[in-house]
């Protein structure tokens, strides 16, 4: 029994995405009778390696890899039918019977959603957030237009049909009209091969929310699996620097139907420093030398694109808002291997915008492109060798675990898990 009030777990980003989450997902997969993904599309990305063999999941829970948890994309989740199907076909390839429950409320991506999301992109200019140009904001606005297409009208042909003439005439005006361009699909097309895909994907196609409902009141566990991380959520986020769904823990409850109540347990995942993909003002961002210090030792570039990431000082304003805005009940603090070596390591504890100290992240986006780091100077703790950190937290240096307390009293949450390297066994559970 564990001393928490629920078995239901959450893990979310408390930075910019890219925090670790997998490897702090990685822990709890495995144990977990549901894994579930509440927000977000096949934009997310993780790498998990079990017994040897490494898979990337743009789409579905981690947690199929172990093959008992069942994985769940709850009605939060914006799902590119094809891009499931190839998933589910790759994870197939590497022997694992995916043991996966779509909600049926779940909002379809649709070509003229991708088709939009590149039109978009060159249409924001300067306020770009960098999209993936998979579709996401355009699915997300026709589901808020009620213009969408849910993953049960794909098993449904003339409500299909019905709801698509509405769907693809409103983009296609906006494609050609407003934005310019051209949309080449014809609707016909679009039709038969969403039919297509719906009958494919029927056999995992349920109400997720009662299925989880009933599973809480059995007994089962479950852990909800966020993506990207809460600087990056639509509304606490920096918007619009940010993705399109709520990242914040509080999704939860509208994103797979499963009351917010009942959530045991939330997990923070924050890394030691900052990375960010994309745009937007970061206040403790840093450069040339030291940047490239942090960035080779962190592997600071993108999976896909390998492009270098943007990197800085560990920002205890983000991680503020974090705590608050998710109800962290815990952080698992990661990467802190990467800091190994540094004499002294900046922490951002508030920002100076025009002469005023400010210890929240603002609204303001004038306020966010002035905000000044106020740093407090920590000591590094050299070189943290493996002898040293399996010997468990007492063993540490007494820089590192005054690194550790004094984020813990910043932003007034503990530090549970301590992690020190990609694998498994490199983490400390205080
Ligand atoms: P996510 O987007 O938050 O899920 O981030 P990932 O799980 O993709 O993690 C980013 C990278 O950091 C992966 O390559 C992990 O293996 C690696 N990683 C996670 N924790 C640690 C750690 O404590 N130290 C080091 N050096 N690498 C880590």
């Amino acid at each position: 029994m564990n001393s928490y009030p629920s078995n239901i777990t959450a893990i979310v980003g408390a930075q910019w995405g890219d925090e670790g989450k997998g490897k702090i997902t990685d822990f709890f997969a495995g144990d977990s009778d549901y894994v579930v993904r509440f927000h977000g599309g096949n934009n997310a990305g993780h790498t998990i390696i079990v017994d040897g063999i490494t898979f990337k999941l743009h789409l579905i829970p981690s947690g199929i890899v172990y093959g008992t948890p069942t994985s769940v994309i709850g009605n939060g989740v914006v799902v590119d039918p094809k891009a499931l199907l190839d998933e589910i076909a790759y994870i197939k390839e590497k022997g694992v019977c995916p043991k996966l429950m779509v909600s049926d409320r779940a909002h379809v991506i649709m070509p003229y959603h991708i088709v939009l999301d590149s039109a978009l992109s060159g249409h924001q200019g300067q306020l770009a957030a960098g999209s993936t140009r998979r579709g996401i904001a355009p699915v997300y606005a026709d589901k808020m237009f009620r213009n969408g297409i849910r993953m049960v009208d794909l098993l449904e042909p003339d409500v299909f049909q019905e709801k698509l003439e509405k769907g693809y005439s409103f983009a296609k005006g906006l494609i050609e009209k407003s934005l310019g361009k051209f949309l080449e699909i014809t609707l016909e097309d679009i039709f038969s091969a969403y039919l297509s895909y719906g009958k494919q994907l029927s056999e995992y196609i349920c109400d997720t929310s009662v299925e989880l409902y009933n599973a809480h009141k059995s007994g089962k566990s479950i852990l909800f699996e966020g993506a990207q991380g809460i600087s990056l959520d639509v509304d606490h986020g920096v918007y619009p620097f940010t993705t399109s769904s709520n990242t914040a823990a509080g999704h939860i409850s509208t994103g797979t139907g499963v009351s917010f109540r009942e959530v045991g347990r939330i997990i923070g995942v924050v890394k030691a420093y900052l990375s960010r993909v994309g745009e937007s003002p970061l206040p403790s961002e840093i450069q040339d030398n030291e940047a490239e210090t942090l960035r080779e030792k962190g592997g600071e570039y993108g999976t896909t694109t390998g492009r270098p990431r943007r990197v800085g000082w560990l920002d205890l304003v983000q991680v503020r808002q974090a705590v608050r805005v998710n109800g962290l009940t815990e952080i698992a603090l990661t990467k802190l291997d990467v800091l190994n070596g540094f004499d002294e390591l900046p922490v951002c504890i508030a920002y100076d915008v025009k002469g005023n100290k400010i210890k929240e992240m603002p609204a303001s986006l004038t306020s966010y492109r002035k905000a000044k780091p106020i740093y407090k100077i920590l000591s590094g703790w050299g070189d943290l060798t493996d002898n040293v950190w399996n010997k468990g937290y007492d063993a540490l240096p007494q820089t590192l675990k005054h690194y550790i307390n004094f984020i813990e009293s910043e932003v007034e949450c503990p530090i549970k898990i301590v992690s020190v390297g990609p694998q498994r066994h490199e983490t400390i559970i205080r």
